[in-house]
């Protein structure tokens, strides 16, 4: 048994939710780059409350998954759902038996949008009663609607609630009640129904308007929307940083230009490989998080930095965007060279670029110019780079 105060978070999951659209199962897909399971997931492993999650997932989503989910910790092993919602339920309490919780959240896979305060109500009110499900008054004008679009009549709403989860339960007190209604055959559309129909008192709280069920293509694009949204205001500290190098040719057969290797007639000298675009690069983000430069961070007087590998250099300066909480939105370098030309390894820089970084290759520009003959690299004495980087970080963001 795990300690009395134990709540688990049940998940269901298994659901094939294909009213939303697209190859695979709503719970599956992304809401601001994250799948809408593992937003759902993490809202409930963040409140400190919840002492383990359980998630019913289909047959099929073994692999979606893992890949969404599996990694958290504290998580139980999944355990496969059945046709019914219902079925599901059981599957997973059945599961949790063998180790059960005092209380149990039993919750929507495609609910990403529980928040503390509504899980910290339901927890609240399980100190009192044994089965509670938070509801929110109807608003609408409630209709009887035919198969032939014909109104029927209209439904006095007053004392109408509609029911959301999580909803919580002792656990004893819900295995009970899921294992007698399986035993008579009947078909529930809520845990709370379930508890009702055996005879166990039920206790409303107040619902979160926001906690809704994304069923459609639309409501998966609405919550998108709202997700970037919220993702882009939080990190609303726009910055753009400048970076500019230089090497000179010495002997050699290739040059490193973008994290490319082109073969040519000379090299580049430097301590490092001389990769000059993606050393004005690294220093842009150093420029933009007003944090050093190239030098400081990396001391060409320091060995462990010689014929180093410049994809390091500019990683390092990524790691520290995202160590403070911010994402790089965008870069761009021009390259001044009499040669080699550069056009032709112009997408293979943009993509190992992307790569280093981590982001789309999309947010990544690459340039060339000769500098018609004039000055050092007029006459082929070397190549110079541009760069400005755009990153994003919260507010308050220190070093
Ligand atoms: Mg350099």
């Amino acid at each position: 048994m795990n300690a009395p105060s134990s709540v688990t978070a049940l998940i269901v999951a298994a659901g094939r939710g294909m009213r939303a659209g697209g190859d695979i199962p709503k719970q599956y897909q992304l809401v601001a780059g994250i799948p809408v399971l593992a937003r759902t997931v993490e809202a409930f492993l963040a409140h400190p409350a919840v002492s383990d999650v359980q998630v019913v997932i289909g047959a099929e989503d073994q692999g979606a998954y893992e890949a969404a989910v599996a990694q958290k910790s504290r998580m139980r092993p999944s355990v496969v759902g059945q046709d019914s919602r219902q079925g599901s339920v059981l599957a997973g309490l059945r599961v949790l038996s063998s180790n059960a919780p005092d209380r149990v959240l039993i919750h929507d896979g495609a609910r990403p949008f529980a928040n503390a305060a509504l899980i910290d109500r339901v927890i609240a009110a399980l100190q009192h009663s044994d089965a509670v499900v938070p509801t929110l008054p109807v608003s609408s004008t409630i209709k009887a609607v035919d198969g032939e679009g014909q109104v029927g009549a209209t439904i006095p709403r007053d004392g109408l609630h509609a029911a959301e989860t999580p909803q919580g339960f002792r656990f004893p007190v819900i295995l009970a009640a899921h294992e007698k209604a399986a035993r008579s055959g009947l078909q529930f559309t809520d845990d709370a129904a379930v508890a009702e129909w055996a005879g166990v008192p039920v206790r409303s709280v107040p619902g979160e308007p926001g906690n809704i069920k994304l069923t459609t293509a639309g409501d998966i694009a609405m919550a998108d929307r709202r997700m970037t949204m919220e993702a882009m205001l939080g990190l609303g500290d726009i910055r753009i940083g400048h970076g500019y190098d230089v090497h000179a040719f010495g002997s050699g057969t290739f040059v490193t230009l973008g994290g490319v290797v082109i073969p040519h007639d000379a090299g580049l000298v430097g301590h490092s490989d001389a990769d000059v675009a993606l050393h004005a690069l690294t220093d842009a983000i150093f420029g933009a998080l007003a944090d050093g430069d190239i030098g400081a961070h990396f001391p060409p007087s320091d060995p462990q930095w010689k014929g180093a590998p410049s994809d390091r250099f500019l990683a390092d300066a990524v790691r520290r965007v995202s160590d403070r909480g911010g994402i790089v939105a965008h870069l761009d370098v021009s390259i001044l060279a009499e040669a080699p030309r550069i056009g032709p390894h112009r997408d293979a820089m943009r993509q190992r670029i992307a790569a280093i970084c981590g982001i789309d290759i999309d947010r990544v520009g690459v340039k060339a110019t000769t500098n018609e003959g004039l000055g050092f690299v007029g006459r082929c004495e070397g190549i110079a780079a541009h760069a400005a980087a755009t990153i994003r970080l919260p507010f308050g963001a220190k070093a």
